[in-house]
């Protein structure tokens, strides 16, 4: 009896530190792997304290209560000024909050193309552009009025590659200043609405018929739009082009990929377009996780979000790009299933993309563009 007890002690001691030793292992195991998984990706946690730069976002106000925002999430803003209304005031503002800031803001000036076809045009801009980098912008930024708005006397539509820009562009080229280009627009807008994929183009159109191509059918097409970005790219092979909204190429990663390999001078960033990355991830998540890792050096972080005096609510304001930044984050950074709005509420899992990556399409990338 006593021996069977004797037995019985043993064979639960050898047994229970067995069991030790399994949890023991498993435990370790765990902590490895978590370790490996952690320093590989970051978290929704890493939000925050992960250096980052919005290169697309319109500060237009003197109150820099959303910079400090920004940078308490650790975002800094790069401005595109824009060819629409008061490019002056425009200018003034970034030029203030860079002066103000000039380690948590940063902008893209702009030029006006309402004294296009005057005899001193030419001289005109390159004055302007002089006066832009005098300012501390970054860059000077074209906008899509060229192609889409802007006409010759004859009445005919002005592209960025007519003869008229082209010492513009060689002077950028040979004094190294960066170009944003937003020129042409997303596929979409020559589309059928029932056609169109997400619905902030939907949106977007209907709010603005003066853009919606599909209403204009006399307009350059499409493919005009990026042949004329194209032919920029190869006439001025050292101007430094930033293709703004994937570069008018939003629908196909594979176009996009298309123009990197073809020409080195070109990054795009992702302002506005995220929704047609989601989109595309739908159908192939791995085809748009592995153009992102692949190019990771060519594409920048940007929102499109603006920023205006008449944003009134504080609250409000900063709520919406707390989202739309934490958003973005989530799908890029992370692979948390996210419902999007813009695809009518479809799930989409987050492309979990390497930390190193993160780093370049978040921060590295653009500061590339510093001085
Ligand atoms: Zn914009």
């Amino acid at each position: 009896m006593k021996n069977k007890q004797v037995r019985w002690c043993s064979f639960r001691t050898k047994n229970f530190s067995r069991y030790v030793f399994i949890v023991f292992a498993s435990c370790l195991w765990y902590c490895l792997s978590s370790c490996v998984h952690n320093s590989n990706y970051y978290t929704k946690a890493d939000f925050t304290k992960t250096p980052k730069i919005d290169v697309h976002i319109h500060y237009n106000t003197y109150n820099a209560s959303y910079l400090k925002f920004a940078d308490s999430l650790n975002f800094r803003l790069v401005s595109p000024n824009v060819d629409l209304i008061m490019v002056d005031e425009q200018l003034e503002g970034s030029h203030y909050l860079k002066q103000q800031f000039p380690d948590k803001f940063a902008f893209w000036g702009t030029f006006s193309v309402d004294n296009f076809g005057k005899a001193d045009f030419i001289e005109r801009t390159i004055a302007r552009i002089d006066k832009c980098m005098e300012y501390g912008a970054l860059g000077i930024k074209i906008w899509k009025n060229i192609g889409m708005v802007l006409k010759d006397s004859a009445g005919h539509f002005v592209m960025a590659d007519d003869p008229v820009f082209e010492k513009i562009f060689k002077y950028m080229e040979d004094q190294n200043i960066p170009v944003m280009a937003h020129l042409g627009e997303p596929k979409n807008c020559w589309l059928h609405e029932d056609q169109m994929t997400i619905n902030s183009n939907r949106a977007y159109y209907k709010r603005h018929p003066e853009y919606y191509m599909y209403l204009h059918p006399d307009a350059p097409s499409y493919q005009t739009h990026i042949n004329t970005r194209d032919t920029i790219l190869s006439r001025y092979s050292k101007l430094r082009v930033v293709g703004a909204h994937l570069g008018s190429l939003e629908w196909s990663v594979d176009e996009i990929a298309k123009r990197f390999d073809q020409f080195s001078n070109f990054d795009v960033d992702i302002s506005a377009r995220i929704g047609h990355l989601q989109f595309q991830s739908l159908r192939d998540r791995e085809k748009v996780r592995n153009f992102l890792i692949k190019y990771q050096y060519r594409v920048l972080y940007g929102t499109d979000m603006d920023i205006n005096d008449n944003n009134s609510n504080y609250q409000v304001v900063t709520s919406r790009i707390y989202n739309k930044w934490m958003k973005d984050w989530l799908y890029l950074a992370t692979d948390s299933i996210i419902e999007i709005k813009e695809l009518n509420g479809k799930k989409v899992k987050g492309l979990q993309l390497p930390r190193s990556v993160i780093d370049k399409i978040y921060c590295k990338n653009a500061e590339r563009y510093f001085k």
